[in-house]
């Protein structure tokens, strides 16, 4: 695996494949690695000739300082991991590669009703940092073809918007692939390790909660479901911020169900100091 920190180096190095008539997949990454992360490594190595990923914790997509903070870095791990699964470059920028002008100095995103629900309404400038850095890896890597894990269920709807509203939807495909799972359903999470051993075992309870939903559901107002969810999820320990169900292409937000929709339940939940996301499709999963 190749290892480089430089975006104008990178660029370079990708466009000489590209001459070359390699197809690239690209799968950015905040570090501290696990097998949800690798899947998508295994997606791209499937479909592409060359594979990269990139580390990058990017402070502008948190809204909590403390998040920021708290967030785990294995970098060392991370790179035997990668090198393992077959990455073949590693794109690890320091800020400067990024945010070459500061952090201060970003692009504004129109984000439209997307920006305004779910994960945008309880972490305020989130999706902005979100897009800050799409734009600018997408800008140095140029791939075609981007992995995004539906466990980001609203993030894959940004991002996808955000390639149309840059016009790279003709050079930039994305796939979006499978929430991995622990053995017990919690959705794997870069931090999930910061979750207790004493509570772990409670930690299914997004899990136990979106899937009551799923076998549940009926026509008609969702309103006992989600009385039913919730107290699994208030019985497990976890603070609620949101649980929703969606339609699953405009993620507008449903009280009712209606048969002929493709839905998706939605929830975000604090649970031993640990906020944590997750979700479900309704129809098809
Ligand atoms: P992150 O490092 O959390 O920014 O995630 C990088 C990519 O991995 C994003 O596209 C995530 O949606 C994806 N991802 C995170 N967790 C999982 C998982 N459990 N299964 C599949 N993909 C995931």
């Amino acid at each position: 695996m190749i290892l480089i920190k430089s975006a104008s180096t990178l660029s370079l190095y990708l466009s000489d494949q590209k001459n070359k008539g390699l197809i690239t997949g690209f799968i950015p990454t905040m570090g501290a690695l696990h097998e949800g992360h690798i899947s998508l490594i295994n997606h791209s190595l499937q479909r592409d000739d060359i594979v990269i990923s990139s580390i990058f914790i990017n402070p502008t997509q948190f809204n909590d300082e403390k998040d920021f903070r708290q967030y785990p870095v294995t970098l060392n791990q991370d790179i035997l991991l990668l090198e393992k699964a077959g990455c073949q470059v590693l794109f690890l920028p320091p800020i400067e590669e990024i945010y070459p002008d500061g952090i201060s100095y970003n692009t504004h995103f129109e984000l439209g009703y997307l920006g305004t629900i779910l994960e945008g309404a309880y972490r305020p400038g989130h999706f902005q940092g979100v897009c800050q850095v799409m734009e600018r890896l997408l800008k140095i890597v140029m791939p075609d073809h981007l992995y995004l894990g539906q466990k980001d269920y609203q993030q894959c709807k940004i991002i996808t918007q955000l390639i149309n509203q840059l016009g790279l939807e003709d050079k930039t495909k994305v796939h979006i692939c499978p929430t991995l799972r622990e053995p017990d359903g919690l959705a794997m999470s870069s931090r999930n390790r910061r979750i207790n051993k004493e509570v772990r075992k409670n930690a299914d309870g997004l899990y136990i909660a979106l899937t009551h939903i799923k076998n549940n559901l009926k026509p008609g107002s969702m309103k006992t479901v989600f009385n039913e969810a919730r107290s699994i999820l208030d019985a497990k320990g976890f603070d609620i911020d949101y649980l929703s169900v969606a339609d699953a292409g405009d993620l507008e937000i449903l009280k009712d169900f209606r048969d002929g929709r493709i839905l998706v339940a939605l929830a975000a939940a604090t649970f031993n100091e640990v906020r944590l996301i997750d979700n479900m499709l309704l129809s098809t999963d």
